[in-house]
This record gives C-alpha cells, structure tokens and sequence, in this order.
C-alpha cells in the first residue's frame, strides 16, 4: 500500500466536518455469563461510555484533527449532560444538541460475557425525536466541507440533510447503520457510502464476506449513483471501490479485545484524509491503522484514537 504525508495544518486549513446522528449513554455491564428468561444473575462491573454511532463518528473525526460540528437531540436528564459534556471537551461545536424535555437521552445496554460476546439493547430515546430545523440545517451546511450522518436517527432528516448538502456543495458520507431499506433518489446525493459486510448484504441483497464480493456490492452502489464505496470487513479488512475499479486493503494484523466503535473510528480517520485532500486508498489506509487501534481498547469513545497515535502505527 501506498504512503501517504497528509498537509499540515498549517499547509492547509483544518478540514470543517457537520455530523447529523445519534447520542447514547453506553451502560456495559459484565456478567461470567447472560442470564436465562427468568433468571436473576450478578453482575460483575457497570460502566459508563459516551457513546452512539453520531457522537463516536463526531469524535473520530475530531481526533484526527478536523473541525467538527454535531446535530443531534437528548433528554433531560444526566446521560444527556454528560454527554453534551464529552462532546465538547473534544471541542465538538453543541450548539445544535437541543434538549427534548419529553423523552430520555438514548441509550444502550450492552452485556458482555466471559466469552466476550455482546448483548445489546438500544433505547433511542431522544435521537428518535431529532427533526432539524431546516433554516439551521442550511447555515450549518454552509459552513461545512463534509457532512456525516448514520441511520440511528429519523430518516426523513437524513435525506432532507442528504438532499440539502448535495445542493450547497457539502460532500455527504453516509453510514446505513442499522441497515434499512433506502428509497432510490438517496444515493446520488452520497458522495461517500461506508458500510460493513452486514449492510452491504441488506442493502445489495447478495452475500458479502469475502473481499471479492464485497467490490461487487461496490459497485451496485456505484451504479445506482453513489460516487464512491468503502466496505468493511472486520478482521479482513476494507474494499475501496469507484469508478477507477475497487481494491483490497488487509486490516492491521492485532489482538482485537473490543471492536465496538471500530466503525465509527475507521469513518472519522477516512473522512478526514478525504476531505484533508487524501485519495480514497489513502482514506482507508488511514482508517485501517486508526481501527486497529481502536479494538484494542474497550469502549466506545474512550478507544477512538487521536491522530498522532494512528500516525506512530505501521503503514
Ligand atoms: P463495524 O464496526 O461497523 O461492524 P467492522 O467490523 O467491519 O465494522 O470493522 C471496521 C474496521 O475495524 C475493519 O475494517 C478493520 O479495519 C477494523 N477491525 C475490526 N475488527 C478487527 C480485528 N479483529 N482486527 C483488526 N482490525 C479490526
């Protein structure tokens, strides 16, 4: 794979990325193992991570260097503080995070058990809730290179935000996480589709696992008027596609404990190379190595890492 030296900041001016998704308050609990219908266990630890593919995606890009703005919707109460919180110690702008009084910030239960396998249960909450206003929606963008948005919140916003960014010359990237059916006029408004195996398969309705695969779903987007493709495929790797053809990249070759985020933070480190001026294969080479990072650590926001520890992996 190529190397690549992404401008310094001061070469050039700090990319300004607008994320449009969910917040929740990950609440990990650790039990030897998951308790049957009925069944009352003890649990070993609970903890508390910042978490929701929106605020880990906002971070991913803000650790590595951009200028990062979020829009989304919590409830009153403590998780939403803290949240707001930790989004802002990363110098996220909050200023459009409004408080919905009527409804919970969200939420996700993840159980984990001695073999290290998940149980979720995602309450959305008030990310359910989150209908941007249109007038903010459109200064927002104005003042924005790129803009990231995910599945978690309502989708009418994601495609009004999808349409009003292709129109005021913001490149939309776009996560179809959970994966859901999409209606066709979406995907020539997104310059950038960033998907796992499992969307992929939803999306294209054909077997994705195997890297060859993989660029064939590539290129179902391709057709369908999405600019470029990258397709995550855990512990394999990533495939680029566009219209230049696809290619193959290996993941880092690490001991994974956690990948929750990993995703999220192949996303930012990707996002950010692009909108730096990076090719797409530089993209994701730079989303591998911040990856393989990331599912070392546990947690959602506490693994993402920041960019000059992806820069000290090997390339
Ligand atoms: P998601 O978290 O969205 O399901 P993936 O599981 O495909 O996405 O993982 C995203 C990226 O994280 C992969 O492309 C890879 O770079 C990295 N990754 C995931 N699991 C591992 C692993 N076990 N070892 C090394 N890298 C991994």
């Amino acid at each position: 794979m190529s190397k690549m030296s992404l401008p310094s900041a001061s070469q050039q001016s700090v990319p300004a990325i607008l994320v449009l998704g969910s917040l929740n308050m990950d609440m990990v609990v650790r039990v030897s193992r998951a308790p049957g219908d009925g069944e009352t266990i003890e649990g070993q630890s609970i903890a508390y991570f910042p978490g929701g593919k929106g605020g880990n995606q906002a971070v991913g890009c803000a650790r590595q260097g951009a200028s990062v703005c979020m829009i989304g919707r919590v409830g009153a109460d403590a998780h939403g503080a803290a949240l707001r919180a930790a989004l802002a110690q990363e110098g996220i702008g909050c200023d459009d995070i409004p408080t919905d009084d009527a409804v919970a910030t969200g939420v996700a239960v993840v159980m984990v058990d001695d073999q290290a396998q998940n149980r979720i249960v995602v309450v959305p909450g008030a990310n359910g809730t989150l209908h941007p206003d249109p007038s903010v929606l459109a200064s927002r963008l104005k003042a924005s290179d790129w803009l990231v948005m995910q599945l978690e919140v309502p989708l009418p916003a994601v495609l009004m935000a999808a349409e009003q960014a292709q129109k005021s010359g913001c490149r939309v990237v776009l996560n179809p996480s959970p994966s859901q059916s999409l209606p066709a006029e979406v995907w020539p408004w997104i310059d950038t589709l960033v998907l796992n195996e499992s969307e992929a398969q939803a999306l294209t309705q054909v077997s994705v696992s195997r890297p060859e695969e993989a660029a064939q779903a590539g290129q179902w987007f391709l057709f369908r008027g999405v600019r470029q493709v990258v397709v995550t495929l855990g512990a394999q790797g990533a495939v680029a596609v566009d219209a230049k053809g696809g290619s193959f990249h290996p993941a880092l070759p690490v001991k994974a404990v956690d990948t929750t985020a990993a995703g999220d933070t192949f996303l930012g480190a990707l996002v950010v190379t692009l909108a730096s001026g990076g090719t797409l294969n530089e993209g994701v080479t730079m989303g591998l190595r911040a990856a393989s990072l990331c599912v070392q650590t546990v947690g959602a926001q506490p693994s993402i890492p920041t960019r000059a520890a992806v820069l000290r992996t090997p390339q």
